[in-house]
């Protein structure tokens, strides 16, 4: 048996002792070191998800250690079919018949979890796992920021400065982009500002008046698809990261904008294995800057209460220790 975090049926987390995975063919099972809380983790306990099915053990951030060779991988969290069209030309992450961890069967929220052998990616022994299990996130601004077409010396307009909004201005950068966060909440502002001064990013509390080339929702206001578009210079793109949430509606004089300044929409979901191993490599090169993203290193059992605090907005990445 394994401790584990499972939400029930009715979504609900809890504690249980659960049967350890059987790896079944082209598995592989792994001890989990790490396992870092996303804020899809907490909120589909409450909201549900498209991509979820129940009762599930929750966790798709995972750094797990395979006790047959004794090496540590990390774990890209999609199951593709390797087949399909989206397969074939690069896009796995946009697989007909994609099945994730931690959605549609069991994460890493548990003391073992089984893995498609595909998805492993080795982690040097030199990268701690509570930086490693940074990775699946900050390869989802990757994969957005690819979409975007951003290049070095283009300027880009980020909106949210929670721990992903914060993971798209280090991807931004690295690209040599220059960045601006919008984030409302000065709270949230304030709490960003240890990482946003090491990698050198600006952000206010209102929108700048300047034309950017591309701009990202990094938070789920629908807002910032109006304010987004009105700030991009002709022919930029808004990347639709950040599902919006409740009901809106898209003015015609906004459709018309685009239509007038050949401006592009472009959504983005999740990542694939080539932009993971892209991420892997530039937490290496700024695991101390990356360090400055984690909230607190905590155990299993504290879990639930971290979910719930996570849900006020306003903390930074929660990483499950086992
Ligand atoms: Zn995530
Ligand atoms: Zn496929």
């Amino acid at each position: 048996m394994m401790k584990a975090l499972q939400l029930d049926i009715d979504g609900r987390p809890a504690l249980k002792s659960l049967p350890c995975p059987e790896p079944g063919p082209g598995e592989t099972l792994l001890r989990v070191s790490h396992c870092a809380i996303c804020r899809t983790d907490a909120k589909m306990s409450l909201a549900g998800h498209r991509d979820l099915s129940l009762p599930r053990v929750p966790g798709h951030e995972i750094v797990g250690k395979d006790e047959t060779d004794g090496s540590f991988y990390l774990v890209w969290p999609g199951h593709a079919c390797e087949a399909c069209e989206p397969c074939r030309s690069g896009r796995e992450n946009l697989c007909d018949r994609m099945r994730i961890l931690g959605f549609h069967r069991d994460g890493g929220f548990a003391q073992w979890v089984t893995v498609p052998k595909a998805s492993l990616i080795p982690v040097s022994p030199g990268l701690p796992g509570r930086i490693a299990c940074l990775t699946e996130p900050l390869a989802c601004t990757l994969n957005a920021l690819e979409l975007s077409g951003l290049s070095a010396g283009q300027r880009v307009l980020i909106f949210g400065a929670g721990p992903v909004g914060l993971m798209m201005a280090l991807s931004a950068h690295s690209l040599g982009a220059l960045v601006h966060i919008v984030e409302c909440d000065s709270l949230k502002l304030e709490l960003s500002g240890r990482f946003r001064e090491a990698v050198g990013v600006e952000a206010s509390t209102g929108c700048p008046d300047e034309p950017y080339h591309v701009a990202v929702n990094a938070a789920p206001s629908p807002v910032t698809l109006q304010q987004g578009i009105s700030r991009l210079k002709p022919g930029g793109l808004f990347c639709l990261f950040s599902g919006f949430i409740g009901d809106f509606s898209i003015p015609g004089a906004l459709l018309n904008e685009l239509h007038y300044r050949q401006l592009r929409v472009a959504g983005a979901y999740g990542c694939t294995r080539k932009n993971m191993m892209q991420a892997l490599s530039l937490l290496a090169d700024h695991a101390r800057i990356a360090e400055l993203l984690i909230e607190e290193v905590i155990g299993l059992e504290e879990s639930v209460d971290a979910m719930d605090r996570m849900l006020s907005a306003r903390t930074m990445k929660f990483v499950i220790e086992f």
